[in-house]
């Protein structure tokens, strides 16, 4: 008999912790150092409506960068095109936090995944708005596209960010320089910092991005012109200098956090949550990107074919 997905599930949870191979935690942001790296969760949102899972699916985790995704789709449903004025489409090759294409390229940065380009795209969420205003949209955002209103901020976790993201500031304040950055730099930080700091299981990361796989019972978020769009940077630049390395091992759009999490989207197949805290030397989940890679050979999910 050929191995069910749910059964398959179960089996890579139980090997990944057989092989104890963690990784380690980020420790820049002290909150997060305190995490055990020994976890792995894996959930899988699927077109019939069925949503598998294995492992610690259900524990909330710090998002982090995946939230990047989702400022980016809010902010493109609101103001679309224009967005490219300010931000670019192509892979930096660099760590997330880099500053230094910021001076070759004036202040534009490479893409909107990079923490440069994030605060840039947080700078628009905040357009006409209070920071207050701009995170509540984006948590109603995010909680509309996962149907699921528990969805909520850790609030020591922006604390421990905000007394120590030393170069998120600088970036804030050098994109300020160069005229791409409209709001106080004050009011853009503490925003990107407490949307990185959202806490969400597998299972409500695997269903808020089932609008991106777009599966049929998926809420309405953006139109699929852009959902494309999106898709093509998530495969591009979703995880930083690693993304390369990723698109080659597993061959699925996808974003990661420095909190273990991936979203990885298989186009009308799946939208899959997956978290292991422990990371790999680029800042990408060690077991969750091993997880992705084993799915991606089980399922035929690579869009490479
Ligand atoms: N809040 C984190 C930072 O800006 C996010 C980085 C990440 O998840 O890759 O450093």
């Amino acid at each position: 008999m050929t191995e069910t997905l749910a059964d398959f599930l179960d089996r890579l949870n139980h090997e990944i912790r057989l092989a104890g191979d963690w990784g380690s935690v980020a420790d820049y942001i002290p909150e997060l150092a305190r995490v055990d790296p020994a976890q792995f969760g894996i959930a899988v949102a699927l077109p019939d409506g069925r949503l598998l899972t294995a492992g610690d699916a259900e524990t909330g985790f710090s998002i982090q960068s995946v939230s990047k995704v989702f400022s980016l789709a809010a902010v493109l449903g609101r103001i679309g095109e224009q967005l490219w004025l300010r931000v670019g489409r192509e892979p930096s090759g660099d760590r997330f936090d880099s500053i230094l294409l910021l001076e070759q390229e004036k202040g534009r940065p490479r893409n909107p995944f990079i923490n440069a380009g994030a605060l840039v795209v947080t700078d628009e969420l905040l357009t006409g708005r209070t920071p207050r205003q701009a995170l509540s949209e984006l948590l109603g955002f995010i909680r509309a596209a996962a149907e699921d209103d528990a969805i909520h901020i850790d609030k020591a976790v922006a604390r421990s960010e905000a007394e120590t993201g030393h170069r998120n500031a600088a970036l804030v304040h050098y994109l300020r320089s160069y005229g791409n950055l409209r709001n106080p730099p004050d009011h853009a930080l503490g925003t990107y910092i407490h949307h990185c700091a959202i806490e969400m299981s597998c299972v409500q990361l695997a269903r808020a991005g089932r609008f991106l796989a777009g599966l049929p019972d998926a809420p309405r978020m953006i139109a699929p012109r852009k959902v494309r769009r999106i898709n093509a940077l998530m495969m591009t630049c979703g995880q930083y200098d690693g993304s390369g390395n990723f698109a080659f091992r597993v061959g699925m759009p996808a974003k990661s956090g420095v909190g273990g999490g991936l979203l990885v989207i298989a186009p009308g197949k799946a939208s899959i949550g997956i978290w292991s805290p422990g990371l790999d030397g680029w800042g990408n989940s060690l077991a969750g990107t091993l997880a992705a890679e084993r799915l991606a050979e089980v399922t035929g999910w690579s869009v490479f074919g």
